[in-house]
């Protein structure tokens, strides 16, 4: 067993980075900020039996559901008590304010992944034109983590996905128009002590089988490996180098060494620690610029509401906005959503909005749309006492997402789903929850950082999250994320 390699954080990118390195016979502590407590319990059962039972709703979601509209405009999910919790204390933990900016973070077990909705692209050469690196050099890293956390492809569609897959079955792509069903970090098999999908519709609440990946679920297994050790509560406040080998401080006081300190604390806290370790005053920060709006199916309006489903993405689709820029998203059903979230947006009483909800909801797809990071303009700045989000809407960004929404619109009329008028929603800088991009691999500007995600000026400090991806595509990039960091752990395993 060589000498202890540090990882800061249990995210996606965290866990990605330990595998390649106990395998190889590397020590590994893993530090993570979680407090210690559990989380909101997933409910059991299924959607159907939920929405016909108000006194677990109340009970469960809060009474009148309030915290279900949401944070940022765009995810219900952000409201609901899981989403509270992984989000909590993530700013004030991290000494993080925000300008313009909706920071998404999290100081639990398993971070963000506990509220993601799994969608998970490989990039393909265009996706990685801004990577130093091609398609070859990442491919065996996604072939481990899709191996490990379980990548499926959606099979069954709710109805009104149906209808829309089904109608692109019979025509050809057009205008750049490209539908495949979505793929998801989600199981369809029983293994590992996780249940396969069950289709029981209640994904946005957590799901309770374990079918969904979320990091902390490889702990146990982690924890099996000899030379692993995993300490909770441990909050980093500050990343530095000690006669020459990188040190890390904890919140207590406590200075905890290693070889080597990877950071994978989500792309926002990383950010921070380096930023405030090398007093790096501004470094641009890429988000993906997102929209969202709501189509409708005329033939399934008064249609029951089915009592199997699945919330997550169930089409993705890319399509061109002009100037080679490929925008991408994914098509959702409705029937996954409690009615309050629509009823919340119509302009009549809620007795009444709650009707039009029910006869609307089994005909509804809801689409996301992101460009790419290179739309963004925000910048994360130093501050006295930590660091300040600063984001801002271009121009360039509105008009893409208006273009990209037109071109949806088309292309779904010609499969059956016509745009609700006034559904289209642009999300403020960062709620796409895709912060990426501020000590880029391979920049050569301040924060730059080396292949292996070493930031120049903090020997032995590696970046191995989204703060060291160079480039943000349009399509979903934690995947990506661990794929790098399983790269650069292989990488660090031999050196
Ligand atoms: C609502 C929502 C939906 C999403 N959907 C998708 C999707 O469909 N597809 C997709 O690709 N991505 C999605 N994402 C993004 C995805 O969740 C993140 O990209 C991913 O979780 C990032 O992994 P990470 O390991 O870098 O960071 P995180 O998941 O944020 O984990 C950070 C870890 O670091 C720890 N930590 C934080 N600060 C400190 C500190 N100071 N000291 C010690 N430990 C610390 C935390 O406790 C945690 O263990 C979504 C995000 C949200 C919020």
């Amino acid at each position: 067993m060589g000498e202890g390699v540090i990882i800061v954080g249990s995210g996606p990118a965290g866990v990605s980075a330990a595998w390649p390195l106990l395998q190889a016979g590397v020590a590994v502590t893993m530090l993570d900020a979680d407090p210690g407590g559990a989380l909101p319990a997933a409910p059991e059962g299924t959607m159907a039996g939920l929405r016909g039972n108000a006194s677990r709703w109340q009970v469960q979601f809060g009474a009148d559901l309030a915290g279900v509209a949401g944070r940022g405009a765009l995810s219900p999910k952000l409201g609901m008590p899981l989403a509270r919790a992984v989000l909590a204390g993530f700013e004030a933990g991290n000494r993080i304010g925000v300008d313009g900016f909706v920071s998404l973070g999290s100081l639990a077990a398993g971070g963000l992944s506990h509220i993601w909705g799994g969608a998970a692209a490989v990039y393909d050469a265009a996706d990685l034109a801004g990577f130093p690196f091609g398609e070859a050099v990442l491919a065996p890293s996604y072939a481990a983590v899709m191996g490990r956390i379980g990548v499926s492809q959606v099979s069954g569609f709710s109805p009104p996905v149906g209808r829309v897959w089904a109608a692109a079955g019979r025509r050809p792509a057009t205008d750049g128009f490209e539908l495949e069903p979505a793929r998801n970090a989600v199981l369809r098999a029983d293994r590992d002590g996780r249940g396969g999908c069950v289709q029981c519709n209640l994904c946005l609440f957590g799901c309770h089988r374990g079918s969904i990946y979320h990091s902390d679920q490889e702990l146990p297994a982690l924890l099996a490996m000899p030379g692993f050790s995993y300490r909770r509560g441990a909050r980093v406040v500050r990343v530095g180098v000690d006669a020459g080998r990188p040190v890390v401080a904890l919140s207590g006081g406590e200075v905890v060494r290693g070889q080597r300190v990877l950071l994978a604390c989500g792309t926002l806290a990383t950010t921070g620690l380096v930023m405030r370790a090398l007093g790096l005053a501004r470094l641009r920060l890429l988000s993906n610029p997102v929209a969202a709006m709501a189509f409708v199916v005329p033939g399934l309006v008064g249609a029951g509401l089915p009592e199997r489903g699945f919330s997550l993405g169930q089409l993705a689709f890319r399509l061109g906005i002009g100037g080679g820029v490929r925008a991408a998203g994914m098509l959702f059903a409705a029937d996954g959503l409690p009615l309050s979230t629509f009823a919340g947006q119509m302009p009549v009483s809620r007795p009444v909005a709650l009707r039009l909800a029910r006869a609307l909801a089994p005909a509804l797809v809801l689409a996301n749309c992101y460009l790419p990071g290179g739309f963004s303009d925000n910048a994360v700045v130093l501050e006295a006492d930590g660091v300040r989000l600063v984001g801002r809407t271009t121009a360039a960004a509105r008009a893409g997402l208006r273009e990209a929404a037109q071109r949806l619109r088309r292309a779904l009329a010609g499969l059956g789903a016509f745009a609700i008028p006034g559904s289209l929603t642009l999300a403020a800088p960062g709620a796409d929850a895709h912060a990426a991009g501020t000590l880029p691999m391979g920049g050569d500007g301040p924060g730059g950082t080396d292949l292996t995600g070493a930031v120049s000026g903090l020997p032995g400090v590696h970046v191995v999250d989204g703060a060291a991806l160079p480039a943000l595509p349009a399509r979903h990039y934690t995947l990506t994320i661990m794929a790098n960091a399983d790269r650069i752990a292989r990488l660090l395993a031999v050196a």
